[in-house]
């Protein structure tokens, strides 16, 4: 059987082509996707590559579809369930695995990095990294579990409290989405960003005026947000890294005296966890976390090129792509 899909052969450039789908293993399923969403970290995949990507590759790694064939051991999984996929295969065994940090597991592979993701008509997952999507809930609104799921294993780690003021750098779809996953927790999120179309499409996004956090999470990757975020921590204060800089800038000054003197903590978040995903589909089919107004390009897959622009030069909030 064949598939259009999008091929990375070698950084910069992509086809979209018909490629053969393989035959699944008694673990996994192949997927229809319905939906993929388009996300910075595709943009650097395809353009600048990524630590975690090898090649040839069909990149996505947010993906909903419907199950159209199941091998031996599918569990409660059948062909026609709508599913949203995990986009890591993980060990379980591993020291982080035990830990239940299966994201750092170390022989993690991620669809779209190692593994073809959801840049194709179809995709094979195994059992493992499925979840149900909700009854009634539309697949361009469940796919926004994967960025919503980043975002909730980052405000974890940061152990964000009720009642706490949180800094985002960056009003983007990462951004809008910390920003209501926060207030949905009772906290008090306020969207620092320059540019002032994004200020429209966020309310309550602005400049930072002085303002001080008990959390800031830089969700842009530029040094200069860094800095700026570190300066505007409380004492006690956690900065996430929640965006990777260019390998080229990634080292900058930190005053350790600061975070000694006023206890402050540094914390690192990658991706999320499988519970998460549970988690993230929860917020969004019971509303709390509003999503469909972050949607501001549909596309084909034969428009990625467009759909990458737009990613790159912030022309919009959310892309998705249906094969
Ligand atoms: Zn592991």
């Amino acid at each position: 059987m064949k598939m259009r899909a999008v091929v990375v052969r070698e950084i910069g450039s992509f086809e979209i082509t018909e490629v053969p789908l393989r035959d699944i293993r008694d673990d996994e399923v192949s997927i229809q996707v319905e939906v993929t969403g388009l996300c910075r970290t595709d943009l650097k995949l395809i353009r600048v590559g990524h630590r975690d990507l090898t090649l040839p590759r069909i990149p996505g790694e947010e993906v909903v579809g419907v199950i159209r064939k199941t091998g031996g051991a599918a569990g409660s999984f059948r062909e026609g369930d709508r599913v949203y996929v995990y986009p890591g295969v993980w060990c379980g065994e591993c020291p982080s695995c035990r830990r239940g940090a299966e994201n750092l597991c170390r022989g993690m592979e991620i669809m779209g990095f190692h593994r073809d993701g959801g840049f194709a008509e179809y995709v094979i997952a195994p059992v493992q990294s499925l979840l149900p999507v909700p009854e009634g809930l539309a697949p361009e609104l469940a796919v926004f579990a994967e960025p919503l799921s980043c975002c909730l294993n980052a405000l974890e780690l940061a152990r964000l409290g009720e009642g706490e003021t949180l800094g985002i750098w960056g009003a983007g779809p990462a951004g809008a989405l910390l920003h209501r996953a926060a207030r949905a927790m009772g906290a008090h999120p306020f969207c620092i960003d320059p540019d002032p179309r994004r200020h429209q499409r966020m309310m309550g996004a602005g400049a930072r005026d002085g303002r001080t956090f008990d959390v800031c999470i830089v969700a842009v990757g530029a040094v200069a947000a860094y800095e700026d975020a570190l300066g505007a921590l409380n004492p006690r204060g956690r900065l996430v890294v929640f965006s990777g800089l260019h390998p080229s800038e990634d080292r900058l000054p930190v005053s350790f005296n600061q975070l000694h003197y006023y206890e402050q903590t540094l914390v690192g978040a990658y991706g999320c966890q499988f519970r998460h995903g549970r988690r993230a589909l929860d917020l969004i089919a019971s509303g709390e976390v509003p999503v469909a107004d972050l949607i501001s390009h549909r596309l084909p897959l034969e428009k990625l090129e467009e759909g990458l622009d737009i990613v790159a030069n912030r022309g919009g909030m959310k892309v998705h792509l249906y094969p």
